[in-house]
């Protein structure tokens, strides 16, 4: 008897979702029918959220008012929900601190690594295919510093690295194609050259492991938002390595980062640790839904998404590659799997209108100008069975 290739990836879809471990967080997010690949622009919301944030307002704000800040623990909780991060990103306690955006952070670590880099070091290499705040702000942090920004393809960084490379700005997955650059063999190189290395993880943080202390990053920012679940405009956060928080030289001194911030001094004075990446007054409303959000991460192994997230973006393409007509889409995500975030970038013609099409039909992904379609595969709530239905759908309409 032969099957169709839908039957036949549909009873495949059924498997591999029965034996899927992470099959069972999917029920602590709020998901209607949708089939949700767009975790990589905002995460879905956690069902348990809305309380703990009705919580936070009527008793924490509205009974306890200013006692909040100690008694419900709204003061420290930049490095409390730092810490719950560290382990995510493979960072020990101590040097991950939550706030301001990630477009703030990277403004922050990179003059900062430009200033750990010292006299004679005067050049900032940033990835060229970068996330357009990044390029903007390492343009003005190069201004600032009196440095020259060398763009350069993350294929080419090697050879762009020098005695005068002060700091070196790179994404840790293509927001764009959902390429994985290689952060251990990179961040070696940049330290080899003598310079600072700052990564930015807004695409592989709660995705897949980033092993920041292991591999010896000096600076990453990333924000909370996509993979984290935290939110709209949940606080970014920002790591600051152990070795270099003494002479982490902020741009953005703010009093929250005093050594003494109820002194209320006149000199500035920076605290210890990663707090000195603290500026103003912390988001409290945001910054503790995030904390309530990262309870979804409680005994769930970031190595097993990593897995799962490999096995559902190599299935997606499977189906589109059965699904789809020769030609009808191009992959703009690298096929190996060390070269692979937990994306699927696709090119078509009209790709605007087949999202837009897609969407209707209860497939939700994004389009980038100018041609490509966008699928975001977060492990905690999407599914196999999800993954095949979001290609079939996608080859309908691209057959209409
Ligand atoms: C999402 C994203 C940002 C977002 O920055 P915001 O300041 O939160 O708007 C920055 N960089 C990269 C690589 C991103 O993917």
């Amino acid at each position: 008897m032969s099957e169709s290739p839908r039957a036949l990836m549909a009873e495949k879809a059924a498997k591999l979702d029965a034996a899927d471990e992470l099959a069972s967080t999917r029920e602590q997010f709020v998901l209607d029918d949708v089939v949700y690949l767009d975790g990589n622009s905002l995460g879905a919301l956690p069902a348990h959220v809305p309380d703990r944030v009705a919580d936070v307002v009527r008793r924490q704000w509205g009974e306890l008012r200013i006692r909040s800040w100690d008694e419900s623990g709204w003061w420290t909780a930049p490095e409390r929900i730092g810490d719950r991060i560290a382990p995510l990103v493979g960072a020990a306690p101590g040097q991950i601190v939550v706030g301001d955006s990630t477009s703030v952070n990277v403004f922050k670590a990179l003059v900062a690594a430009v200033r750990i880099a010292g006299e004679g070091r005067d050049e900032i290499v940033v990835d060229a295919t970068t996330f357009p705040t990044d390029g903007y702000i390492a343009e003005s942090a190069a201004r600032m510093t009196g440095c020259t920004l060398r763009p350069v393809d993350p294929a080419r960084v090697r050879e762009a690295l020098g005695e005068r490379t002060a700091a070196v700005l790179l994404n840790h997955v293509d927001y764009r194609t959902g390429r994985l650059h290689d952060l251990p063999a990179l961040t070696a190189a940049v330290r080899a050259a003598g310079a600072v290395s700052v990564w930015d993880l807004c695409h592989s943080a709660g995705a897949l492991p980033v092993g920041l202390d292991e591999h010896g990053v000096d600076l990453a920012v990333g924000c909370t938002y996509k993979y984290l679940n935290g939110g709209p405009g949940s606080p970014a956060y920002l790591y600051v390595r152990r070795a270099l928080q003494d002479v982490f030289d902020s741009p953005l001194p703010g009093w929250n980062s005093h050594a003494e911030p109820f002194g209320m001094r006149g000199a500035y004075e920076p605290a210890a640790g990663a707090l000195r990446g603290r500026v103003g007054t912390p988001d409290i409303l945001s910054m503790l839904a995030l904390e309530a959000a990262l309870d979804v991460w409680d005994g769930v192994p970031v190595e097993a998404v990593r897995a799962k997230s490999l096995a559902l973006t190599d299935f997606f393409l499977e189906c589109v590659a059965a699904y789809v007509p020769q030609g009808g889409v191009e992959s703009l995500t690298p096929a190996a799997h060390e070269e692979r975030g937990s994306q699927v970038a696709l090119r078509c013609a009209d790709a605007g209108e087949v999202m837009r099409r897609l969407i209707e039909r209860g497939v939700v992904g994004d389009f980038r100008a100018p041609d490509v379609l966008r699928f975001g595969f977060t492990p905690l709530y999407v599914g196999f069975a999800d993954t095949e239905r979001a290609a079939r759908v996608l080859a309908d309409t691209l057959s209409r």
